[in-house]
Order: C-alpha cells, then structure tokens, then sequence
C-alpha cells in the first residue's frame, strides 16, 4: 500500500468516526418537550364539579398524572367575590330601555347587568343572548335583551331581595347541569387535594357569557376569581384560566391575557398552531414548532377515537394534546363514566415513556422557555460549563431538559448548578455521547465534569 494511500484511509476514517463526535462535544440542544419526551398531554377538567374531585383526582393520583382542573370559583360555599354588576344603577338601565332599544351602543352593559336587576330568573336572557351572539346572531341577541327588559318592566319576573337573581344551586344545573342538592366542593377541600401535583385555575366566578358583557364585567369576573383562588390556593394556580364556554372572543382574550400568563380559550404565538376542540383539522400536517391539539371528549365520544388521539400525539414530536373533560361519573355536563376514565388513563399512564403528562400551566411554561431561551456552552479542560437563560420573567420557573455531547471517553458525570446537583444520564445517538439533564434557566451557570 502507498504511503499516501494510507493517509487517504487514516483521513476518510478519521472524518467519519472521529471527527463529527468531536466537532459535537459542547453542543448544547433543549429538547422538545421535558424529559425528551415526543409529545405532551395536559388532562383539564372544567366546571369543578364534584366527580373531579371525588373520582377522576383519585385515578389521576394512583397513576402519578397530574390534572388542571378549571373552577367556578363563585360557586364554593364561602367565596368572599361574588357575582354582581359592575356600574351604573340598574334602575335606570331598565328605565333606558322603555325609551331606546338595545344596539351596539348599549348591548354589553344590559347583558351585563341583566342577571343583576333584583328580580328571579333574568339570567336566562343573558344565557340565550349569549349563546346567540357567540353564533354571531347578532341583532337577535339584542332581541332577547329587549325582551327581557320589557318583561320586567311589565311585572313578569318575580322581585328579590338581594341582586342576586336566583339560588345558586339552580343556576348550577342551568350552566353546569350539576342537579340541585348535588354536593359542591368547598376550598378546603380543594386545599387539600396536593395542590403541589394539580392546578386548580379560574373559570370566572359565575360562568357568564363573557363575550356579551362589557370591560369592567369581564374584568370583573376573571381578576376577582384569580384572587379568590389567590388568597385560598397561592399564586402558582394563577397562571392560567378558561373563559366559559370555549370563548375566542377578542374582547375577552385581549382581557383575559391582560390577567393570566395562559388562557386555554387561546394562546396566539407564532411557533404554535393552534386546532380547536370542534375542528377537523390533523395534527402532524403542521408546519410549526409545536401544534396545541384540543380535544373535547364528550358522553358519547368512543374510547377508541380517544386512544387515537394518545396514539397520533406518540407519533409525531410537535403535539400538545390538551384533554377537556366537563362531567364525570353522572354529574356535570356530558359525563364520562368512571370505568371510561380508568380505562383512559391506564392507556395514557402506559405511554408516559414517550408522553410527558404536564398541567395546562407548566405545558406553556415548558413550550414558551424553550422558544425564549438562549443556551451557550463554554469548554475548559476537564469540564463544560452552560449558560441557559430566557427574558419571561419570575413565572416562568419550570426546568428545561438539555442534552449536552460531551467527549466519548467521558463515563461518569456530574451535573451541578449552583448547590444541585442534577440527575444526569448518558446516552449514545448518531452525533455522540451526551449527557441529559434538567436545569433551572436564569439560575446560574450548569457544570458538567467527569469524575
Ligand atoms: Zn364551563
């Protein structure tokens, strides 16, 4: 063999096995999702009925997964932030509506106010208006004001004492189809539920159509809710909400996002794709960083069409499945059973190798730090040292995963930031070895050593 036939091998040997290791070593990356998961699951609960509490919590525990569950926060016993209309007398609202008929000038304030004027039963104006609104039937949801007000002004709603215009309990069935007498949970109780594993958000205080109120309704209903649930839960259940009924309205999100981080309703970013709960739209076929899938499972949605949700998020590496339950085992609205729950959940529980099972509130953190932060690693001799921080501010305080490659003959690694010492474990892909460990941004250089 010539000599410079054998420097052409030892060269072609050298750039294919040598040198990509090498060239990796210090290459710092932050993996999609926590522990380099390929998908995330947030399972959410709306309305705080009781069976959340009661039997889905329970599942969910046995099984270690956590659950964000969205609470109506006026409906537990002892809440301080009541319902109630925010402005102007209602006396001379009605009187204002024997002389001028509802339009866009005065729409908000009298569905507003409506479920607040002191008689029985008005609220269902606000609920019907609502719900025509939202389906952008516009003038007849200022028809349905119209009416109302006319019937009280003639005499036809019974007067009551308080503004307050019906028993809670009956208002419950009416919004949340919790039957009358059905047991409500209480802040104790939501205290005690590992408020360190679950999220307990805001669903507002009385559950309205927010996007038929005006500002300082809707304000109102959301900050006064994030307090209550302040004051009894701490501020980490503060970081996200649900507007009532699956609202995108414009008025309430730009709102709503005024007050919380996150609402589930929606989270415009431009790395996500968003697809709603009633779309057909596929995942996977997205272009973006990461795709919020939103499924609603409903009383008669087949546990075969649920398993394939988990399936496709297992599949691709850029879904964010987020789960939205209502009732569960008979109470609350489209009840799932609890076999059904058991039976999901087992299917879940057996794909967290891959699945990582994140509150609604941490699945943001997770998503939005990763697209933020800045990496950067430094190579000393005999360690690497990196630098891992983002611009979002104290609330966003979830660790990231990263993978450092670090150089082959490396077997026994320390990772420590700071006092902590992180768990870190080695593994092999085509680049290299590296290292995979969690660390907290903003807090401090990580080194990584072999010992
Ligand atoms: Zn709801």
């Amino acid at each position: 063999m010539s000599r410079l036939l054998f420097r052409l091998i030892v060269a072609i040997v050298f750039a294919v096995f040598a040198r990509p290791a090498l060239g990796q070593v210090g290459e710092t990356t932050i993996t999609k999702w926590q522990g380099g998961k390929t998908g995330a699951i947030s399972i959410t609960f709306d309305d705080g009925t009781i069976n959340h509490f009661r039997v889905a919590r329970p599942l969910l525990n046995e099984r270690d997964l956590p659950g964000t569950f969205y609470i109506v926060t006026g409906a537990l016993p002892g809440t301080q932030e009541t319902g109630t209309f925010v402005g102007r007398s209602v006396e001379n609202i009605i009187k204002e509506t024997a002389r001028d008929t509802t339009d866009a000038e005065n729409f908000f304030e009298r569905a507003s106010a409506i479920r607040y004027l002191g008689y029985k039963g008005t609220y269902t104006y606000h609920m019907e208006a609502g719900g025509l609104y939202e389906q952008g039937r516009v003038q007849a949801a200022y028809d349905v004001i119209d009416e109302g007000y006319r019937k009280v002004r003639q005499g036809g709603h019974e007067k009551k004492d308080g503004s307050w215009d019906y028993p809670l309990s009956e208002y419950m069935y009416e919004v949340m189809a919790v039957e009358p007498g059905v047991e409500l949970v209480t802040w104790e109780d939501l205290r005690s539920y590992d408020t360190d594993v679950h999220e307990f958000g805001s669903h507002t205080i009385t559950h309205p159509y927010l996007a038929v109120m005006d500002a300082k309704n809707i304000r109102y209903e959301l900050r006064e809710s994030r307090e209550a649930i302040r004051r009894h839960l701490g501020t980490a259940h503060t970081f996200s909400a649900e507007a009532p009924f699956g609202t995108k309205n414009e008025r309430v999100m730009e709102i709503g996002h005024e007050l919380y981080p996150a609402l589930r309703n929606r989270m415009p970013r431009p790395y996500l794709t968003e697809i709603e709960r009633g779309s057909d739209v596929q995942p996977g076929t997205t272009s973006t960083a990461y795709t919020l899938w939103q499924r609603g499972p409903l009383s008669d949605t087949p546990m075969t069409e649920m398993k394939r949700w988990v399936d496709v998020t297992q599949e691709n590496d850029n879904i964010w499945l987020v789960l939205v339950f209502h009732g569960i085992e008979g109470i609350g609205w489209e009840p799932k059973s609890k076999a059904e729950m058991k039976e999901y959940l087992d299917y879940i529980d057996a794909r967290t190798k891959d699945l990582w099972v994140a509150t609604f509130a941490d699945g943001t953190k997770y998503m939005q730090e990763r697209m933020d932060a800045r990496v950067s690693t430094e190579r000393r001799e005999d360690a690497l040292t990196v630098t891992l921080t983002h611009s979002l501010g104290p609330r966003y305080d979830l660790p990231l995963t990263l993978r450092t490659y670090v150089p082959g003959a490396w077997s026994n690694i320390r990772v420590s930031q700071g006092d902590t010492q992180h768990e870190a474990t080695l593994q092999t892909d085509e680049k290299g070895t590296y290292v995979q460990y969690q660390a907290q941004p903003n807090e401090g250089r990580i080194h990584i050593r072999n010992q």
